[in-house]
């Protein structure tokens, strides 16, 4: 028998609807692990192979391809794991990032149990805009910083990964409002996964 599929919340929106803000927040509570594809992506080294083909792709606002994504998306976990910051027995993943296309849901289907999927809903793209322009500025990340990759990013969040929320059961698909202070949107998203985590916790005291 294979391992048990891991408990996983995505965090799951457009670029600069704030997903990332509020999972780095939300991974601070106990019994959430957080995990953001673009911070590990950007964590590698600039000169490897690795790091190459993740410039080349995100400066052109284009995903990664599938297999190297959930490649260094599993070694991540895996690490993780062996460094005891995430326990699979004990803690929810909120996974942000990932999966950005419906080959990546099906890829992890085996590995994850997808209890919630919290949609980040932002319909003004004016709003998005600027902030990743703020964002560009702040954290100077080149992929935000022009125009065109900014418009680019949101074409193929359009066309390849908007069709990911269809891939699950609409009953587990969350919406909330995106467009709010960081604190309002905090708290909508709490109001949604507060009961599974309590739920969550029940349950595997039952199980012992
Ligand atoms: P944003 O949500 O603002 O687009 P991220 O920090 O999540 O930014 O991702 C930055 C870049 O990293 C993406 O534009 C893409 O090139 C790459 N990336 C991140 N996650 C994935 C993924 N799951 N699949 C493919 N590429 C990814």
């Amino acid at each position: 028998m294979g391992n048990p599929r891991k408990s996983a919340i995505l965090l799951f929106g457009p670029p600069g609807s704030g997903k990332g803000t509020q999972g780095a927040v939300l991974g601070e509570l106990l019994g959430f692990f957080h995990v953001s594809t673009g911070d590990i992506f950007r964590a590698l080294d600039k000169e490897s192979e690795l790091g190459n083909t993740f410039a080349s792709y995100s400066s052109r606002g284009e995903l990664v391809p599938d297999d190297v994504t959930i490649r260094i998306f599993n070694a991540h976990l895996e690490k993780a794991q062996k460094n005891r910051d995430y326990s699979p027995s004990d803690d929810i993943l909120l996974l942000d990032g990932i999966p950005r296309s419906v080959q990546q849901a099906q890829l992890l289907e085996d590995d994850l149990d997808v209890l919630n999927v919290i949609h980040f809903a932002a319909n003004n793209e004016a709003e998005l805009i600027n902030r990743l322009r703020g964002r560009a500025m702040k954290q100077g990340r080149t992929d935000d910083a022009k125009e065109e990759v900014i418009r680019r990013r949101l074409e193929v969040y359009a066309q390849e990964t908007r069709p990911v929320l269809a891939h699950y059961d609409a009953g587990i698909v969350k919406t909330v409002d995106a467009i709010g202070t960081p604190a309002e949107v905090l708290a909508r998203v709490l109001a949604e996964i507060a009961p599974l985590q309590r739920d969550y916790w029940a349950a595997r005291a039952s199980a012992g």
